[in-house]
């Protein structure tokens, strides 16, 4: 979930940077003894099943042992001991526990806490109340050993698709059998009724190489155990963020079942070549007193005020504390969990500023031992005001504080399709004047360039970026309306073959900036969500893409396969270096007071080592025709008038004066 962020006109970076940036409250939680051991929890080996709770106030412990995951009483109790240099509570038993069930429960301020599966449950039962011991070597599908990503050389190379796992599968017309499962993506030849591809093939048709899943860790809103009834939920509200969530396996009381499912939806895709990141949030609990976190050491994961009321940076009831030693160890060893066991390949982090800079420096810092080719990036803002120094945050304007993470830009999106909290508002792109810097802020990446003036930029008033590798550049995402709806509602009166136009540029914008570009899943067959903007718990009825679109606007998908096309083909627009941007990416200069929503740019000198010599990009927002003037030479036409082609033979043109039809891209290029 997420908002934007307020405009920052510039950062003014404290010299003199605390150590912890907290509330009188949260001193208590500083001389807390940690414990950085990785058997949390349970660890099973051939002396036991052995376990370790880190509660360090806690005044008894104890570990309930099950027969099952959701009734029944405990078949046994096991009374924990203290170690007070590490704070944490510890007994075993001889023999191997698989297939049984635990919890732990703490005693504190002399009262028996819930009891909580812990905060390091990797399975659970159905609605994930107690975690479950299982053998992990016994999920993996066969040539898991083997299993690897997409190699990815830079981050610019990557193209995300977002989804949500109902979304892509639920609609009859999917064609796909484990609809709202991992598995609908582990079923190849799945199509329309009129034969169209869906699922993973139609993946590898657009030509994707990442998709970023919407939360699938345990989350709290569905009910695992009512399945024929079952809801929707985007899983911003996390329960166990170590467990698959159970309504997206065939069978959540199973705990095996959605770990090996889920192993093999990312086999899957990685067999199609297509890497898997994932959505998390580690910003906030779904519960506040009720959270695993609080059940095993109250007060210490999440950040208060003066008064010792809970923080809530992220407007859903609570923040989480990344600058505490054991949060922030949590966090990292949570994402490397992931990487590990589940050999995903990014991951893209929910209100990220809550969190401070040095743990989003080390969560990449680590991931990327594990694999190089690993992409974090994140929200670069806040969803309202958190006790973290500003200077401390992962905010976007910070970005160049940090190694390997990349944020949103949020400057592109608001510019080319219009404000994200006002339905009518138009931007750059359906034909509202005045947008064109911001817009060019998001063509550069966000980076220091000599024609870019940031003083007019709507949301961003400087250059935040020192790289290109640190933006993510989008025009929608889960959030908000989805572009069909942000085009229906904002050029409403306007003919639909208008309104495809517009989302054809406002896609031209977003794949041929540099940084990395992120789409909405179904928009490529100009999917709504009828008109609901926060969609979050809707019903399939409005979330599941109906793939029937896929026939009925062929052309648009056929364009968007063609961006993907152009965009891997050509290194220019997938520039790795400030500097460069700043050499090859040259703008022409137009008045934009007297032709608004004209912008024109040359990537020049074979940039970044492209075939091409210098390619033209030409973007008409307006409503009407606009005339543009090109050098003159041999240009390729690579895309004109809601057509594309990315081997530039849509014809050839002498350049000179070229119009550009309303709501359209050109695009030049010359070898
Ligand atoms: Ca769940």
């Amino acid at each position: 979930m997420a908002l934007a962020a307020p405009v920052i006109v510039s950062m003014t970076l404290s010299s003199a940077i605390p150590a912890f940036a907290q509330s009188k409250f949260d001193e208590q939680f500083v001389s807390y003894p940690t414990y950085s051991g990785d058997d949390l929890e349970l660890l099973v080996d051939n002396s036991g099943t052995h376990f370790r709770l880190w509660s360090p106030k806690a005044q008894e412990a104890r570990v309930n042992l099950y027969e099952n995951g959701h009734t029944g009483k405990p078949y046994k109790t096991l009374p924990m001991k203290f170690e007070a240099s590490n704070g944490t509570w510890t007994t075993s038993q001889p023999e191997k526990l698989y297939g049984k069930f635990y919890t732990f429960q703490i005693k504190y301020d002399g009262k028996w806490k819930d009891e909580t599966p812990g905060v390091w449950a990797k399975a659970v039962g159905v609605n994930g109340e107690r975690a479950a011991i299982i053998d992990f070597s016994k999920t993996n599908p066969e040539g898991w050993a083997a299993d690897k990503g997409p190699a990815v050389k830079n981050f610019s190379d990557v193209i995300v698709y977002e989804m949500h796992h109902r979304d892509m599968s639920m609609h009859p017309s999917s064609g796909i059998a484990n609809k709202g499962k991992f598995l609908a993506l582990t079923e190849d030849g799945t199509v329309t009724p009129l034969g169209e591809k869906t699922g993973i093939d139609h993946l590898k048709e657009l030509g994707i190489t990442h998709v970023h899943i919407l939360p699938s860790y345990d989350y709290n809103s569905v009910d695992e155990a009512n399945l024929q009834t079952n809801t929707y939920n985007w899983g911003y509200d996390p329960l166990n963020y170590n467990a698959p969530e159970g309504s997206y396996s065939t069978n959540p009381s199973d705990p095996e079942s959605r770990v090996k499912e889920m192993k093999e939806m990312v086999k899957a895709l990685h067999d199609a070549g297509i890497g898997v990141i994932m959505d998390v949030v580690y910003n906030h609990t779904a519960e506040n007193d009720g959270s695993n976190f609080e059940l095993t050491a109250p007060g210490y994961y999440h950040r208060h005020w003066d008064n010792g009321k809970y923080a809530d940076a992220s407007a859903c009831g609570n923040e989480t504390a990344s600058e505490r030693k054991q949060m922030r160890d949590y966090i990292v060893n949570s994402a490397k969990y992931w990487a590990k066991e589940y050999h995903i390949d990014g991951f893209r982090f929910d209100l990220m500023a809550i969190h401070d800079t040095e743990t989003m420096d080390e969560v990449a810092r680590e991931l990327k031992k594990i694999n190089p080719d690993i992409f974090v990036y994140g929200e670069g803002w806040t969803a309202a005001d958190s006790p973290l120094a500003k200077d401390r945050r992962a905010l976007k304007e910070n970005v160049s504080k940090m190694t390997d993470i990349a944020v949103f830009s949020d400057d592109l999106r608001d510019a080319v399709k219009g404000h994200y909290s006002d339905a009518s508002d138009r931007g750059f792109a359906t034909g509202k004047p005045g947008l064109e810097e911001t817009v060019k802020i998001g063509i550069v990446a966000a980076t220091p360039h000599p024609q870019v003036d940031y003083k007019k930029g709507n949301n961003s008033k400087f250059p935040y970026a020192t790289s290109p590798e640190m933006i993510v550049n989008y025009v929608s995402c889960h959030d908000d309306l989805c572009l069909t709806d942000k085009l229906r509602k904002s050029m409403a009166g306007e003919l639909e073959e208008n309104l495809l136009d517009a989302a054809k540029l406002a896609q031209t914008i977003v794949f041929t900036s540099q940084g990395t570009p992120f789409m909405f899943s179904g928009e490529e067959i100009f999917r709504d969500k009828k008109g609901v903007h926060n969609s979050y718990m809707s019903p399939d009825s409005i979330n599941a893409i109906d793939w029937n679109n896929k026939s009925k606007y062929r052309d648009l998908f056929d364009y968007y396969k063609g961006l993907t096309a152009l965009r891997k083909a050509h290194p220019a627009f997938r520039m790795t270096s400030a500097d460069d941007i700043a050499k090859h990416l040259v703008f022409d200069k137009i008045d934009s007071s007297k032709t608004p929503n004209l912008i024109s740019y040359s990537l020049k000198d074979n940039a970044n080592g492209d075939a091409w010599k210098e390619i033209k990009v030409v973007f008409n927002g307006a409503s009407v025709p606009q005339t543009t003037t090109v050098k003159k030479g041999n240009w390729m036409i690579v895309a004109q008038d809601g057509k594309i082609s990315p081997e530039g033979d849509l014809g050839v043109t002498k350049g000179g004066k070229i119009t550009l039809a309303p709501y359209s891209a050109l695009i030049l290029a010359q070898e």
